[in-house]
């Protein structure tokens, strides 16, 4: 394998608003996905009062090769989460708020009902406050869609990861076409919502694959793109195949605008997250 390129070390600033804010997640019991994946972004986006909610838990009924979040049979649901993601938002003052999940195939709903509650909980509190959910497949459920579309999010965000030909070895249980299924059903549902994906690179795929990904994205009506690097957690998952160059995350983006999409977030430390107020901005100027 080789090294670690130049453009994917960071120098990491832990500051005083860091540490407090960490204490505060602590003291909520709330995980965010800035932490529990050791995000590359962490203080830059909650300088910037952005952040990643992960509800419903931390663990998840699904495997993927590449996820650093633990595997299991979930026992709880928290009915006060919504209100509590919430007030951390509040006593945050985070601008754009990113709520997110482990997939929990367990529950009837897969927790639809709570993602719903908590962009009307996290609304009710901070009204100027714009609400991203990125949500599992809800095992191509259209009635669990149907609830988190009609809590009207801000931006309703779906991941397919992975090229077509990788996903069922990259994903676990998740299925390429059905997730582009249901960022159409959103569409369809609300057609004002922006919808978005993203596509995690250096797992095997072609430069073209990613080309087509973004076309098939399109196809379905998808509106916003974001692009990254994966990176290993840890030895025992999927190992990383190679880092691309910035040259090619930038031509994915010039690709990418000229396909259609509102906005492109493409670079080597790219997030589903990364950036994600400023794709608000750019999917109402639409
Ligand atoms: Fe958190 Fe997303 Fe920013 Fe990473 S990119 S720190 S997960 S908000
Ligand atoms: Fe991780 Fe999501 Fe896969 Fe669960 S479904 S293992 S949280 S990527």
């Amino acid at each position: 394998m080789e090294r670690k390129p130049e453009w994917l070390k960071i120098k990491l600033h832990v500051n005083d608003n860091y540490q407090e804010l960490k204490q505060m997640m602590r003291s909520k019991t709330l995980h965010t996905v800035c932490e529990e994946a050791r995000c590359p972004n962490i203080f830059e986006c909650w300088a910037n009062r952005t952040a990643t909610f992960m509800i419903l838990g931390d663990i998840c009924t699904r495997a993927c090769r590449f996820c650093a979040v633990k595997t299991g049979l979930p026992t709880e649901l928290d009915e006060a989460e919504p209100e509590r993601v919430a007030e951390a938002v509040e006593q945050m003052g985070v601008r754009h708020a990113v709520i997110t999940s482990v997939a929990r195939d367990d529950l009837n709903d897969g927790g639809a009902g709570i993602f719903a509650a908590t962009i009307r909980a996290v609304r009710a509190r901070n009204p100027f406050t714009s609400v991203e959910v990125l949500i599992p497949d809800f095992m191509g459920d259209r009635s669990a869609l149907q609830t988190v579309m009609d809590a009207k999010p801000d931006i309703l965000n779906h991941n397919i990861e992975t090229v077509s030909r990788l996903s069922d070895r990259v994903r676990s249980k998740a299925k390429y076409h059905r997730s582009l299924e249901l960022l159409q059903r959103a569409k369809e549902m609300q057609p004002q919502i922006p919808t978005k994906s993203s596509i995690m690179v250096g797992v095997g795929e072609t430069f073209d694959e990613v080309v087509e990904a973004m076309q098939d994205l399109r196809q379905h009506q998808v509106d916003i793109v974001t692009i990254g690097q994966y990176l290993q957690p840890t030895k025992k998952h999927l190992r990383i195949d190679r880092y691309w160059h910035p040259d090619d995350f930038a031509k994915w983006k010039e690709i990418g605008l000229e396909l259609g999409f509102s906005h492109v977030e493409s670079g080597p430390l790219v997030r589903s997250s990364y950036h994600a107020h400023e794709q608000v901005k750019s999917a109402e100027k639409q």
